[in-house]
């Protein structure tokens, strides 16, 4: 599991790149929350306390990918804080509708982690590796599509920051941790929300989120056979 929020005036790991390191800052002075990812990607930042609950706009941090000056990174944090609606006015919380929203963003995740780890077994394996790479990372546009269409900035980000990894061959690892972490708090939080939910739909997402459960389950086991010895 991930590990634990830390409030903008806890301690936040400090990012290897200046330009991801500003925009973290201003992410902090702006309020928002800081988790240290648990494998080797960096973290992930959301712009409310975590119980807060689920419709918080959140952004994964990869140590590696993009520009080497971190602006990519940095970019992808602005463009949250931009589009964050929740500082303004706190949303209610309701419904089975939103627990399917939150299942979407969950499948996206794992769709992009299973990718990312596609990604990582053809360096191994391929020769042609960027062309590989490249395929991916057009499946991984098509994510950001569904995404998108999903209408809501996190999952958007979320989408950027994984195609980002694919095509820049950044360290697989990182990615599908936290894009795995992102899921399982994803369906956490659809959970929560279908609790004494009796129609055929929360019935329906019931049976999506178990999926999500599952698959992220091989997808870590998946990822402790692929490193090996490797301490991750
Ligand atoms: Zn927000």
């Amino acid at each position: 599991m991930s590990g634990s929020w830390v409030g903008p005036d806890g301690h936040w790991s400090n990012h290897g790149r200046p330009e991801a390191r500003t925009a973290l800052d201003e992410a902090r002075r702006r309020g928002w929350w800081f988790r240290k990812a648990t494998g080797h990607g960096f973290g992930t930042v959301r712009c409310q306390p975590p119980e807060a609950g689920p419709e918080a706009c959140s952004v994964p941090i990869f140590s590696t990918s993009g520009a080497s000056d971190g602006s990519d990174t940095a970019a992808a944090i602005r463009r949250a804080i931009r589009r964050c609606p929740h500082c303004a006015e706190p949303d209610e919380p309701t419904s089975a509708e939103d627990a399917g929203a939150l299942v979407e963003k969950a499948r996206n995740c794992v769709g992009l982690a299973e990718l990312l780890l596609e990604a990582g077994d053809q360096a191994r394996y391929a020769a042609d590796y960027l062309l590989e790479a490249e395929r991916f990372a057009d499946e991984a546009d098509r994510y950001l599509a569904l995404a998108v269409e999903a209408d809501e900035a996190s999952e958007q980000a979320f989408a950027e920051a994984g195609a980002l990894a694919v095509a820049t061959g950044e360290d697989a690892g990182g990615g599908v941790s936290i894009l795995i972490d992102a899921a399982v708090d994803a369906v956490e939080a659809a959970s929560q929300r279908l609790k004494g939910e009796r129609s055929a739909y929360a019935l329906r997402l019931r049976g999506a989120i178990k999926g999500v459960r599952e698959d992220a389950a091989r997808l870590r086991a998946r990822m402790d056979g692929a490193n090996g010895g490797r301490k991750s």
